[in-house]
C-alpha cells in the first residue's frame, strides 16, 4: 500500500509519488524511438500506453493482488471491456455470473452482441451452472468477488479448479472486496479487475480501473495470445512475452487502440487513496456488520442481503474468501406489509441526511441507490429477476462516519418509510 512501486527517485528526492503530468517522452536517440515502438525496449513513449505516476499505481495493485502486474485504465468498465477485446475475437463466448454490476451486464449482453461475442449468465453461488455452460468457444469465465447487489460469493476455488480444467481463464471483478479482503488469484483466479472508483481510491474524486494477471495461466496455445498480430507484423505475444503476454497486449494493443487510457492525475489521485485501504477497510466492514445487524432487526426490513451476516445463504463461503469481513455494500428489502413498498422506499431514501443518494459504492462517506430504478435500470424484468433485484430493493454502501451516527440517520429514516 506505501511502499511497492516506488523507490524515492535519487535526484530530487521526493518521499510522494510525483505526478508526471505529461503526454509523451523525448527519445534519447533515434533508434531508441525505433524500439520502442517495435516493443524491444521497455520504456515511455506517449501516456495513452504509459506513464511514470500509473506505474507506481500499477506496480502497487499487482502487489496488493499478488499479481505478475497491472494495467491501469480509464474507468472499471474500461478495465472489463480491456480484458474481454484482448482475450477475445467476433465468434467467441463467455461464461458470466448473472449478479453483476449493472453496467457489466449491459456490455456483456448487449455491447459484445454487437461484437459478435455472446455471452451465457449463469447463477454465481451455483458452482454447479458454470461447466455446462462452458462451449468450445469460450474465452473467459466472468464473476464478482462480491455480488451486486445481493453478495452473492461465488465458491472462487472450485471456478479457479475449472478454469484450469478446460485452459479458460477466470476473470474476477473485485472491486467490493479489494485486495485487503480478498485475493482471487491466490484462490485460482487468472485475472483480476477492479474499478479503482470505489474502495481503492475511497475519495470518490477520480474514475479509474485496473487488471492484475496472475502471470501463471497456460497462454501458449490461446488464439488471441498465442497467435500472430497482425497489428505488430504478425508477433506472437505467448512467445515473446511470455507470462506478461497477457498484459503485453492489453497495453500495447488494446488501449492502445481504443484509448481508454487512465489520466495520471487520477493515478496520483488513487495512490493516495490506496496508502490508506487497509486502515479504512476495517473500519467500513465494522461499520457494515453494524449496519446489516441493526437493519435486520428492524420491523420494517423484511431481509438483508449482506454476506456478513449469519442469515446469508453465503455466509460460510464469506467466511472462508472474506475472514476480514464481507465488503461495505449491501441491498435490503422493505416489509411487503407496508401499504405502499416503492413509496416508502422512497420516503426511505428522502429522510436520509447522512447518506448521500447517488450512484456510486466505496466512498469515505455512506451512500444510497435504489437499483431497479437507477445502476439496474437498463436490465429486462427476466434480467432483474435472474439478478435477485425487486423493486423494493435499497442498496447501502457503508462509509466511515461513527457508527452511532449512521444508525441514527437509518432509524430516523425508516420512520419515514
Ligand atoms: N464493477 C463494479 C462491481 C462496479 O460497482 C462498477 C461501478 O459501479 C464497475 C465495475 C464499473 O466501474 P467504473 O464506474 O469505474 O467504470
Amino acid at each position: 500500500m506505501l511502499h511497492a512501486g516506488q523507490i524515492p527517485d535519487p535526484f530530487v528526492g521526493s518521499r510522494a509519488v510525483p505526478l508526471y503530468q505529461t503526454t509523451s517522452y523525448v527519445f534519447k536517440s533515434a533508434d531508441e524511438a525505433a524500439h520502442l515502438f517495435e516493443l524491444k525496449q521497455y520504456g515511455n513513449i506517449y501516456s495513452r500506453i504509459s506513464n511514470p505516476t500509473t506505474a507506481v499505481l500499477e506496480e502497487r495493485v499487482a502487489s496488493l493482488e499478488g499479481g505478475t502486474g497491472a494495467v491501469a485504465v480509464a474507468s472499471g468498465m474500461a478495465a472489463e471491456f480491456g480484458t474481454f477485446m484482448t482475450l477475445c475475437s467476433p465468434g467467441d463466448h463467455i461464461v458470466a455470473s448473472n449478479q453483476l454490476y449493472g453496467g457489466s451486464m449491459t456490455m456483456l449482453a448487449h455491447t459484445f452482441k454487437k461484437l459478435g461475442i455472446e455471452v451465457t449468465f449463469v447463477d454465481p453461488g451455483n458452482t454447479d451452472e458454470w461447466e455446462p455452460a462452458i462451449q468450445k468457444n469460450t474465452r473467459a469465465l466472468f464473476v464478482e468477488t462480491i455480488g451486486n447487489p445481493i453478495n452473492s460469493i461465488p465458491d472462487l476455488s472450485a471456478l479457479g479448479k475449472i478454469s484450469k480444467y478446460h485452459t479458460i481463464p477466470l476473470v474476477v471483478d473485485s472491486t467490493f472486496a479489494t485486495p485487503y479482503l480478498c485475493r482471487p488469484i491466490e484462490w485460482g483466479a487468472t485475472i483480476v479487475t477492479h474499478s479503482a472508483t470505489k474502495f481503492i481510491g475511497g475519495h470518490g474524486t477520480s474514475i479509474g480501473g485496473i487488471v492484475v494477471d496472475s502471470g501463471d495461466f497456460d497462454f501458449s496455445g490461446f488464439p488471441t495470445i498465442a497467435d500472430p498480430s497482425p497489428s505488430y507484423h504478425g508477433m506472437r505475444f505467448f512467445d515473446t512475452f511470455g507470462h506478461y503476454a497477457f498484459l503485453t497486449k492489453l497495453r500495447a494493443e488494446t488501449i492502445r487502440d481504443t484509448g481508454a487510457c487512465i489520466s495520471p492525475t487520477n493515478s496520483f489521485n488513487l495512490i493516495q487513496g490506496l496508502e490508506t485501504l487497509s486502515v479504512r477497510m476495517d473500519r467500513h466492514v465494522a461499520n457494515a456488520l453494524a449496519v446489516a445487524t441493526f437493519l435486520e432487526q428492524h420491523p420494517k426490513v423484511q431481509k438483508v442481503h449482506y454476506a456478513g451476516l449469519e442469515s446469508h445463504p453465503h455466509h460460510d463461503r464469506a467466511k472462508k474468501y472474506l475472514p476480514k469481513g464481507a465488503g461495505a455494500v449491501m441491498s435490503f428489502e422493505l416489509s411487503d406489509t407496508l401499504p405502499n413498498v416503492r413509496e416508502s422506499g422512497k420516503n426511505f431514501i428522502e429522510g436520509l441526511e447522512l447518506f448521500s443518494h447517488l450512484a456510486n459504492v466505496g466512498d469515505a462517506k455512506s451512500l444510497v441507490i435504489h437499483p431497479a430504478s437507477t445502476t439496474h435500470q437498463q436490465m429486462s424484468d427476466e434480467e432483474l429477476i435472474a439478478g435477485r433485484i425487486t423493486p423494493g430493493m435499497i442498496r447501502l454502501s457503508i462509509g466511515l462516519e461513527t457508527t452511532d451516527d449512521l444508525l441514527w440517520d437509518l432509524d430516523k429514516a425508516l420512520e419515514l418509510a
